[in-house]
């Protein structure tokens, strides 16, 4: 897996960085107001190759790859560059693959103006056989506009009707008669090469979105961080700070579908035409909702025409709307996901970007594959439960004796050394089975802290037990009075000699009846401040004090409370420093956070989703041809495929060791209120049904609704992430 740019993309986007930081400065785009164009950038991107930049060498342009636009347009976005620069980038790759249809003599003398006299050539986005007149974007400042007339191609240069048409956001367009134009080329492949050119402007235009939607959260946070009310800065203030800590995820997951989509293209993948719609649909809803919530951050100021936050906030929602409602973008991911509607599609070039896991996580899934397709039974098929309650120990040891519980470990400790993609994709086979991960992952996590915190003693008698099959291991952190402010604990640990006193209550212990030790937060300096003061032990269940009450909860998933009454246990079973607690529990809650888990579940739930749709029949038709049954269903996969970027991210970055913005904890709460949200909205689409616990789809459906309220408190609620990507992602004042 690569997720970085390479040297020559980051040097590109610097040189458009620099160049728009002069010629698109805040007070250039509003001296371009009155027209939307900038003359002198539309000169400056000219000589820059930006132009011209996706026509091939071979024709005289720059050959760049469509990632490369992308990273260009971008940039035009976080500038609010003042030209038809998307446009042209597209229109002019146009003219350059039509000569390869057609000897017209004209596509090349069109070409040569907008190489040689940067004449602004742009394209319609609407075939003229629909809509003869239209709204033309760039077309105030255009000379030609190339339009699809059936299966013409057109180059019409005297249909503008006004020179500009005041608009939302001063963008440069004008209304163009369309009836009337050269005919450049016609038939199935001329047809086929201006889709894609559709296609990639909508790329386009949704990088040009993100990069917009990014500055203006920037603009917000930096208003938020220096503004005071009521005597604090209002970032401080969750109201203020949470709507942008979800943005910056939304728009971070928003630029990742973006290289996703264009990563899909290089690779001819049959879903490369839905993403493309997911990226635009994404791209629209993400900036629209950023203006907003930058502009409301401003309070009254953001009004004034003096902020850039109002040139924000207008141009975040217009741009988008150039090609009609963003929601028939939407109905475009369900007719290319399961209606069977193929676009023609732009062809991306090298791809540095690789979001792929490598062969070693494909060898290992498919031996896990191989091993649950061989050891699944009826029997556990009906027991299996996503928590400890489908704990089976004959299957467990045979997961242990085939080294399949915990691939990342070292052999030495019966693991296989697998990076750490192989072992995520190994886990991700287990959910696509319903075997519930949750209780296992428990003891992974646990296994790693004690293998990089543990006593040398420790780690011979635990981990070999763990490894085999033979033993589990709970959680012990939350305690009545403290939850999510899990550093509070209280239960304490004294120390006597050489062993420790354990006293205390803990909340939530899950799976504490089956676990052979319970990983336990304790205080251990009362006067010490709570980050201080506190020591993580491994405490044997067997040990005498220890008592086990179940607590059972609506999602059908038994876990407890336990009790603590003078439990001693040896100095060794003690995980890292005493007092040092928290850089334990800090690591553990690192690998919690991660967030990847709920990308297969969120999965398997659309996947039955779309199999309802295909099955009922709604007036006489399948329901997933009912367009509000369709875009619900096409929501809920682009939330699958943005969940999936996230946590494809943060695996990444813990992976490689690269800066990590919380990007677990963005990750996490995409998920996690993603599920939560879609199989609501899925409880309703497939009700009365739902509402029965049966087997089959709508009994699944029901099942995982009661799931995903829970994962938005444990591992992280919600609110406490968002805090966290506030402050570590935006660099929001502390505001918890
Ligand atoms: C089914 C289940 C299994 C669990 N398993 C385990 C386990 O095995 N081991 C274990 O130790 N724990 C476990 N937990 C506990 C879980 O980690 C806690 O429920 C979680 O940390 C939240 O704590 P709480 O329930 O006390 O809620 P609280 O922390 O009291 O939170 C209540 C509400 O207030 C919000 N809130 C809290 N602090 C803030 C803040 N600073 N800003 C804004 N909002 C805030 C929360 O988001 C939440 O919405 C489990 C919980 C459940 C439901």
């Amino acid at each position: 897996m690569n997720l970085e740019l390479s040297g020559d993309q980051l040097l590109l986007k610097e040189s458009f960085e620099r160049l728009f930081r002069t010629d698109s400065s805040p007070a250039r785009v509003r001296a371009a107001e009155p027209a939307g164009f900038d003359q002198d950038l539309w000169q400056s991107l000219a000589e820059m190759g930006a132009l011209t930049m996706r026509v091939p060498e071979a024709d005289g342009g720059g050959g760049f790859s469509l990632l490369d636009a992308q990273i260009v347009a971008e940039e035009a976005g976080k500038a609010l560059a003042s030209a038809p620069l998307i446009e042209a980038m597209v229109s002019n790759r146009l003219l350059a693959r039509l000569t390869a249809v057609t000897d017209n003599p004209e596509i090349r003398a069109l070409l040569d103006r907008a190489m040689h006299k940067n004449a602004v050539i742009t394209l319609a986005l609407f075939d003229v056989a629909d809509r003869p007149e239209q709204i033309i974007a760039g077309g105030s400042a255009a000379e030609v506009v190339l339009a699809l007339d059936g299966d013409r191609i057109l180059a019409c240069e005297s249909g503008r009707q006004e020179d500009f048409l005041e608009n939302l956001a001063d963008l440069p367009i004008a209304r163009w008669n369309l009836t009337e134009g050269a005919l450049l080329a016609e038939g199935e492949a001329a047809r086929a090469e201006f889709g894609a050119a559709l296609e990639e402007w909508k790329l386009l235009t949704a990088a040009e979105l993100n990069g917009m939607a990014r500055r203006t959260v920037e603009l917000a946070t930096a208003y938020a961080s220096e503004r005071i009310q009521f005597g604090k800065p209002i970032g401080t203030y969750q109201g203020i700070a949470h709507p942008l800590a979800n943005l910056i995820m939304e728009i971070d997951g928003g630029q990742l579908l973006n290289w996703w989509a264009a990563s899909r293209l290089a690779d001819g993948a049959s879903d490369a035409g839905a993403t493309i719609s997911m990226s635009f649909w994404w791209a629209a809803k993400t900036a629209g909702q950023a203006g907003e919530r930058a502009l409301h951050t401003h309070g009254g100021y953001g009004l004034s025409l003096e902020y850039d936050v109002q040139l924000y906030h207008r141009r975040t929602k217009a741009r988008a709307l150039l090609l009609g409602d963003p929601n028939d973008e939407l109905l475009n991911v369900g007719r290319r996901s399961w209606l069977g509607e193929t676009p023609a599609l732009p062809e991306a070039g090298a791809m540095p970007l690789d979001f792929g896991f490598g062969d070693a996580a494909a060898k290992l899934s498919a031996e896990t594959e191989a091993f649950f397709r061989d050891n699944m039974t009826p029997e556990l098929e009906a027991k299996a439960h996503f928590s400890f309650e489908g704990h089976d120990w004959d299957f467990h040891r045979k997961l242990g004796t085939a080294r399949l519980l915990f691939p990342s470990w070292p052999e030495e400790f019966g693991g296989r050394n697998a990076d750490p993609y192989a072992a995520v994709c190994s886990a991700a086979v287990w959910d696509e089975h319903n075997w519930g991960r949750v209780g296992t992952g428990v003891t992974d996590m646990v296994g790693h802290m004690i293998q990089w915190f543990g006593h040398p003693e420790t780690k011979a008698e635990v981990l070999p037990l763990l490894a085999r099959g033979e033993a589990t291991c709970s959680l012990g952190y939350s305690e009545p009075g403290s939850g999510s402010d899990v550093f509070a604990a209280r239960t304490r640990a004294v120390r006597d000699g050489e062993e420790w006193v354990i006293n205390g209550q803990k909340m939530f212990t899950s799976g504490a009846e089956l676990a052979s030790y319970i990983f336990l937060l304790t205080r251990t300096d009362p006067d010490a401040p709570k980050h201080k003061g506190v020591t993580m032990f491994l405490v044997p269940i067997d040990t005498p004090g220890i008592e086990i009450r179940p607590i059972y909860t609506f999602q059908d998933e038994r876990t407890n409370t336990t009790f603590y009454a003078d439990v001693r246990i040896p100095d060794r079973f003690r995980i890292g420093e005493v007092n040092g607690g928290t850089a334990v529990l800090g690591s553990a809650l690192r690998l919690e956070q991660g967030g990847g888990g709920y990308v297969p579940v969120h999965d398997k739930m659309l996947e039955l989703a779309v199999k309802w749709a295909q099955q009922t029949k709604r007036a006489g038709k399948p329901a997933i041809e009912d367009t509000s049954v369709l875009s619900r269903l096409s929501r809920i996969a682009v939330h699958g495929v943005v969940s999936d970027m996230l946590s494809r991210r943060s695996l990444w970055t813990t992976a490689e060791g690269k800066q990590d913005l919380a990007y677990g904890p963005m990750s996490k709460v995409f998920a996690v209120e993603t599920y939560n949200q879609d199989s609501t909205d899925l409880l309703d689409l497939t009700a009365p049904d739902s509402i029965l616990r049966r087997p089959g789809p709508p009994g699944q459906i029901e099942r995982d609704h009661r799931r995903s309220t829970a994962s938005t408190i444990y591992a992280g609620a919600s609110e406490v992430l968002r805090s966290m990507i506030g402050e570590k992602a935006l660099g929001l004042p502390r505001s918890r």
